[in-house]
Parts: structure tokens; C-alpha cells; sequence
């Protein structure tokens, strides 16, 4: 039983072809299929394992493409419901010259907001190892209430759970309320990452010291990680924490690193679930898991640069010279 089983949404980022400008100075778009939970099913699969994805998706020709790249990824499709009267979701992104992000989502509603519980594979989520799963999913109705349902599923049948919130602030109606649903769910999950940003959100404090970070520890919780970006990321389970530092790697495009990050985490986890409770182990998963997300970040795009097991090799083989202090 080794299959990662991961739940939310799957859509297109429409990415300006030039970098550094806004979305209005934009003079075309590329389309870059995304949606975390997906990314980390075709993370997993790429490298080796088995990864299925429940979502749904407009039954129009980029829900159809996006059906495929999973299918071409390996990625098992008999979680994906489409949906006649919705459209697959868009999001146009840039990152702007001054370092800030722009978002512009077309989601009302998008077929990813419309899954019900009745609509739910549950033989395939019972299967689940590991079941996976974001906050983007928990906004509205009644995609909400089949996120809940399928967690308590895979919780019954004994899948551990692994949540990685993907704080997308533009889509939630405020601050406060993204904060709380983000959390309604936190002591459910037997593993929690989340990103630096995500870090402050959640606690209110701009700082990644351990005392911060055990804000958002739970008794319940087998592992938590915050990602620092190039700088690698930080631990804690229930007998150690430490950090490991990440590969020095020709940064392009840091779009999908986290993706990669839990992909890879998560496939090492499948194999050898005793890597929660043993320190050396987990450091191994974890430097794996960062040579993974730094290879992302060598190529433009989320999927097109989610690393296969050739190519998390050749990071892993970049030793002394090229590592991080
Ligand atoms: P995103 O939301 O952009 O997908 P994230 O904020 O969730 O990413 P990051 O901290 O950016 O996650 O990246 C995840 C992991 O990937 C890091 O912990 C690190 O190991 C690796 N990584 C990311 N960026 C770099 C980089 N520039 N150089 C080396 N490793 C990196």
C-alpha cells in the first residue's frame, strides 16, 4: 500500500511570456498547467510511485488537456469527475518587477468548487497511503464539504493525512476567515507544511525560530516543515527537529518547488513510513526532497519541471562544492 492519493484543484495559470511586468503590461500569456494538489500527484508519479488525483474539472478543452497530463504523468485519473456546466478554473499570475505577486482568478465557480461528496471515489480514497490536500478546496460550497468527507474517509480506512495549506489570500473573502478555515482542519493532519509566508500568516510573527514554529504544533502530529525557500527547510516530529540546508542550484522559475518538495517527501514516506519516527531517515527524505524542489526551480513552469528520478540524482551528486554552508 504505497499509493499518495491527493485531493483539490487542478487549473491553468496563464503566465505572462516576458518576466517582471504586471498583469496589465502583459503583452501575451502562457498557459502553465497547475493547481498544487495535482503538481504533488505528478510529482510523486514521476519519481517512481504510485499517485491518484481527486478533483473535478470542466468538461471543455483544457479540463480534457489537464485530464491528459495527468494520464501522461502516470497519474491515476479514476478520482476525476468533469463537470457539464462549469469551466475548468484560470488564474492569471505574474511576479512584477517589485517582487509582488498578481493574481487574477476566474473561478465563479469553477468546476473545482462544484465537487460533492456523492461525486467521491471512495474505493480509491480508502486505498490511500497517504492522502493529500491544500485549503483552496475548503472556500466554498459544496466542494468544502466533500474535502471534509474524503479526509474522514481516508482517516477511517488509515491513510496518514498530509495537508500543505497553498495560502492563496485573493481567493478567500478575508484575512480572518482564511486564517480560521486554514486552521479548522490543522488538528486533523499527521503532516503540515507550509512556506515561510504561510508561517507568519498563520502565527502573526515574522520569524522562523522554533518557539514560533511550535505555535502551530499539534500532540496529534507525526511531522511538521517550514520551507525557506533556497535556505532548505526545517523540522519537527515528535522526538527531534533540526533543519537541513538545500542544493545551490541556476534559480529560473521557483513556481511548483513546494510541490516537488512534498512530492518527493511523500513518496519517500509511502516506502518507509518508520522514516517519521527515525531521525537519520527522515534527514535522508528531507535532503531528497530539497535536491527535489531545487531542481524545480532550474526550468520555467510548475509540471514541466517537477523532477524524475534521473534528474534528483544528478542534484544529489552535486556534493561539498556545491551545497549549501
Ligand atoms: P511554491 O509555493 O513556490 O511552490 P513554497 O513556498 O511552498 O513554494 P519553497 O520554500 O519555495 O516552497 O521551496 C520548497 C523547497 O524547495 C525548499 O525547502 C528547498 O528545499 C527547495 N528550494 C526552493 N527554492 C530553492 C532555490 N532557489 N534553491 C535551492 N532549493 C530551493
Amino acid at each position: 500500500r504505497e499509493l499518495v492519493v491527493s485531493f483539490g484543484e487542478m487549473l491553468i495559470d496563464f503566465v505572462p511570456t516576458v518576466a517582471g511586468v504586471s498583469l496589465a503590461e502583459a503583452p501575451a500569456f502562457l498557459k502553465a498547467p497547475g493547481g498544487a494538489p495535482a503538481n504533488v500527484a505528478i510529482a510523486v508519479s514521476r519519481l517512481g510511485g504510485g499517485a491518484a488525483f481527486v478533483g473535478k474539472l470542466g468538461d471543455d478543452e483544457f479540463g480534457r488537456m489537464l485530464a491528459a497530463i495527468l494520464r501522461d504523468n502516470g497519474v491515476g485519473g479514476g478520482g476525476v469527475v468533469f463537470d457539464a456546466g462549469a469551466r475548468t478554473a484560470l488564474a492569471f499570475v505574474t511576479l512584477r518587477a517589485d517582487g509582488e505577486r498578481e493574481f487574477m482568478f476566474y473561478r465563479n465557480p469553477s468546476a473545482d468548487m462544484l465537487l460533492t461528496a456523492d461525486e467521491l471515489n471512495v474505493d480509491l480514497i480508502k486505498r490511500a497511503a497517504v492522502f493529500h490536500y491544500g485549503s483552496i478546496s475548503l472556500i466554498a460550497e459544496p466542494c468544502r464539504t466533500a474535502h471534509l468527507r474524503a479526509m474522514e474517509i481516508a482517516k477511517e480506512a488509515g491513510a496518514l493525512l498530509s495537508y500543505d495549506p497553498n495560502l492563496r489570500e485573493a481567493l478567500w473573502p478575508s484575512h480572518e476567515e482564511a486564517r480560521t478555515q486554514i486552521l479548522s482542519i490543522w488538528d486533523q493532519a499527521d503532516i503540515v507544511k507550509v512556506s515561510e509566508v504561510e508561517l507568519e500568516f498563520l502565527t502573526g510573527i515574522d520569524s522562523v525560530e522554533d518557539d514560533v514554529v511550535m505555535k502551530l504544533w499539534r500532540p496529534t502530529m507525526k511531522l511538521l516543515l517550514v520551507t525557506l525557500g533556497d535556505q532548505g527547510c526545517k523540522y519537527y516530529a515528535r522526538d527531534f527537529h533540526g533543519a537541513v540546508p538545500s542544493f545551490k542550484v541556476q534559480q529560473v522559475d521557483t513556481t511548483g518547488a513546494g510541490d516537488a518538495f512534498v512530492g518527493a517527501l511523500l513518496r519517500r514516506i509511502v516506502k518507509d513510513p518508520s522514516s517519521l519516527q527515525d531521525e537519520k531517515k527522515l534527514v535522508e527524505s528531507i535532503k531528497f526532497a530539497n535536491a527535489c524542489g531545487a531542481i524545480t526551480t532550474t526550468k520555467k513552469g510548475a509540471i514541466p519541471s517537477l523532477p524524475t528520478e534521473a534528474e534528483k540524482k544528478r542534484v544529489l551528486h552535486l556534493t561539498c562544492p556545491f551545497c549549501l554552508p
